[in-house]
Formats: structure tokens, C-alpha cells, sequence
């Protein structure tokens, strides 16, 4: 098989732990768009102090994961420069009901937007992509954190069923939760997947799907009464456990690898993952990995015209038509995306990686996706 596709876990080796490299000091990104900073620049911050929040008090809110001195804030990030050891005061957690519990959590930094009250909970410790397979260190040393996570997630939802995804041939665990083999093989661990391989159907209303590191970091939140600010990234075959908005260029570096003109730094995998125009990019509290893709064996990507061969609608597992999508997002139709269900893409990017003419289409996919959503394109961190 092309190891590409392979979601085999690795066999465990040691955790480098970025705060043990003797770094004089490190200064973190974190993304915030669309959020209100609740923080100006030359303030100080404490680590795990809530810096931006959500308006419309939908997005899990941001903490700094040092403690230090903002030194800049644009539209789309916050730069943090460590200094000092002051930690934030304990959050309070509001456990008297499943609104509170859940609030308590999206203000701790948690995404509650994929829980649903009353439906099946899936845990999804399958690698999303290959190598991406830091939930194997969670789920065998941590069971007992993040089954603190499911005890909240049990409070606050009632789900009906609590399955465990996991990749066939690993012997993992989660006590309450059935457990479900999955051939692991890529685009297998994506959630839409997952769901289909778990209950048989597509995209079902009544499930909702966590991966195990979001669960980890649940329990973790509620454990130590602060949001999470450390996590596993994968960088090559370098498991880290790095503060949230660890530069990606830093990351990429201790990982061994020389970053040359041309070459792609991507957050997690090279099929799925989005690459970033600077390596003063921070990792996000659910990136799972750091790929380099290196520009000279790989095919680059060009902006050529679909030559209507059909590949991409053989291979996508949507069965959608991805050169239909991306001729009209190409030319900036994007409404007419919707009459080819855009919505149902989960963005494997396997349509981009077989096409014949090397096309972006995941890209123009998600350029749809966005345009439709009406959020803003990013700015440039570089500026
Ligand atoms: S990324 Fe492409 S292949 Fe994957 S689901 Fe979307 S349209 Fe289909
Ligand atoms: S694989 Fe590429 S060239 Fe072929 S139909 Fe799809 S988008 Fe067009």
C-alpha cells in the first residue's frame, strides 16, 4: 500500500517535550479570526488567560498557552512572547446542567459545536491521516483523563451509545464505550467515515463524533480547572507536546527537517490538511500534526483547466463531482456549487491528489465553502 494511505499507528517512541529543550523563550501564534481580543499589545498575560473571544458565543474561546507579553495582534492572530511563570486563576465550571457544563466547557477552550444531546457519541481515535498518531500515546496513558471527559460528556449529553472507533488490529480501550475495528486505511479516519463504518449510514442527524484528543483535552479541562494548553503534534516521526501556537517553523525544525524555496509546510496531513504561507504559523488547539511536503518528487499543483477525465468523481468516497464543483467555484459561481452538494464534500482531498491535469480541487472547494459561509480569507501574518 502507498504509505500515504496507511493509518497504522506507529510503535510509540519517547515524547519531546518543547518546554524541556532549554528554549530561551518562545513566542506563540494564535489564530482568532472572527474573534474579539480581549487583550491589546505590551499587556501582560498569564498562561492559560482567555486573550480573545467569540461575539456571537459560539466558538470555543482562546487561551494564551504561556505566560508572557502580547507583542502583536492583527485581524487573524495574536503573537505572545513567553515571560515569567504566572498561571491563571482556576475557571469556574457550571456543572448544575447539561447548558452550563457545556458552556463551561466552550469558555475552557473546548469546540462543542459536534455535540448533540441524546445521540450516539462516537470517539474517533483513528490517525486522520498517516503518522498523524499521537491519540495512541492518549488512549494508553491517559484512559483515565478522558474517561474523566466522558463521565462530563455522559452528564451533559445522554447519549444513547458510546462507541469507540479505533484502527483494526490496536487492542485500545474506553470503558463504556463499544468498541469499533476499522480497516485503517486512509480517508477511513475521517469522521464522515467513521460515522458510516460505525452505524451503517451517511451522515445520520443523530450522532455526534469527538476525536480522542478532544476528549483528552476535556478531561483534561475539567481535571485541572484550566484550559488545556499543551498538545501532542506529530511532526514526522517526532511526537511533540508543544504549547498551543508553537510556531510551525520552530516545530519542523527541532523535528530535523531544512525547510528549501518551494517546499510545503501543511497543519496535519498532506492530503487533508491546509499548508501556511509563513512559518511564523502557530499550531491550533486541534492540529494533530505538521507535514513537509518537499517541492522537488512532488507533482506541483497547477492551475489548468479540468480536462473532464472523470477521475476525481471515481475516487471521491462523497460520490460527488469535484470537477463540476471546481469549475464553477474556479470562475467564482460559487451558488451554483450548491446544485452539485458541496455540503457533502468532507474534504479528504483525494479528488485533488488523483486528478490528471494537477488541479487545486479541495482548494477551490474550500474557497466555495468559504465565499458561501461569508467568513473572511485570512490576512497576512507576514505584514
Ligand atoms: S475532497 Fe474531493 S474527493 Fe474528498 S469528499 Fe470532497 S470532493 Fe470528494
Ligand atoms: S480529475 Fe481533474 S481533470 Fe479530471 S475531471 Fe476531475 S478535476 Fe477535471
Amino acid at each position: 500500500m502507498n504509505s500515504l494511505f496507511s493509518l497504522v499507528p506507529a510503535e510509540r517512541g519517547p515524547i519531546v517535550n518543547i518546554r524541556e529543550q532549554g528554549l530561551s523563550s518562545l513566542e506563540i501564534t494564535l489564530s482568532i479570526t472572527g474573534y474579539r481580543p480581549l487583550v491589546k499589545t505590551g499587556d501582560s498575560v498569564s498562561k492559560a488567560q482567555k486573550v480573545a473571544n467569540d461575539p456571537e458565543g459560539k466558538m470555543p474561546s482562546v487561551h494564551s498557552s504561556v505566560s508572557g507579553i502580547v507583542t502583536d495582534i492583527k485581524n487573524d492572530f495574536i503573537s505572545i512572547r513567553e515571560k515569567g511563570e504566572r498561571v491563571a486563576d482556576p475557571l469556574e465550571f457550571d456543572m448544575r446542567n447539561a447548558g452550563g457544563m457545556l458552556e463551561s466547557l466552550r469558555d475552557g477552550g473546548i469546540n462543542i459545536r459536534p455535540l448533540k444531546q441524546g445521540a450516539t457519541l462516537i470517539i474517533n481515535a483513528i490517525p486522520k491521516e498517516a503518522g498523524l498518531d499521537g491519540h495512541r500515546f492518549l488512549i494508553e496513558e491517559f484512559n483515565d483523563i478522558m474517561l474523566e471527559g466522558l463521565a462530563c460528556l455522559n452528564n451533559a449529553l445522554s447519549p444513547k451509545a458510546c462507541a469507540l472507533a479505533l484502527p483494526k488490529g490496536m487492542d485500545w480501550t474506553l470503558s463504556g464505550c463499544v468498541g469499533h475495528e476499522i480497516d485503517p486505511v486512509y480517508p477511513n479516519g475521517l469522521n464522515a467515515m467513521v460515522v458510516k463504518a460505525v452505524t451503517g449510514k451517511e451522515m445520520p442527524p443523530d450522532v455526534c463524533v469527538i476525536n480522542a484528543a478532544t476528549l483528552y483535552r476535556i478531561g483534561r479541562t475539567l481535571h485541572g480547572r484550566r484550559a488545556v494548553t499543551d498538545i501532542m503534534v506529530k511532526v514526522g516521526s517526532t511526537l511533540f507536546l508543544t504549547p498551543v501556537g508553537t510556531q510551525v517553523g520552530l516545530l519542523v525544525k527541532m523535528a530535523g527537517f531544512g525547510i528549501s524555496n518551494h517546499d510545503r509546510v501543511i497543519l496535519d496531513g498532506p492530503l487533508s490538511g491546509e499548508a501556511v504561507y509563513t512559518l511564523r504559523h502557530g499550531v491550533g488547539p486541534e492540529t494533530q500534526g505538521v507535514s513537509v511536503v518537499a517541492a522537488g518528487p512532488e507533482p506541483t499543483i497547477m492551475d489548468s483547466p479540468c480536462v473532464g477525465c472523470g477521475e476525481c468523481v471515481i475516487r471521491c468516497p462523497a460520490r460527488i463531482q469535484p470537477n463540476m464543483i471546481s469549475r464553477h467555484a474556479e470562475f467564482g459561481l460559487f451558488e451554483n456549487t450548491l446544485n452539485y452538494s458541496i455540503a457533502a464534500c468532507f474534504e479528504c482531498g483525494l479528488c485533488t491528489y488523483w486528478c490528471t491535469a494537477q488541479r487545486p480541487v479541495l482548494q477551490y472547494i474550500r474557497l466555495a465553502k468559504k465565499e458561501l459561509s461569508k467568513k473572511p480569507i485570512l490576512e497576512d501574518l507576514r505584514k
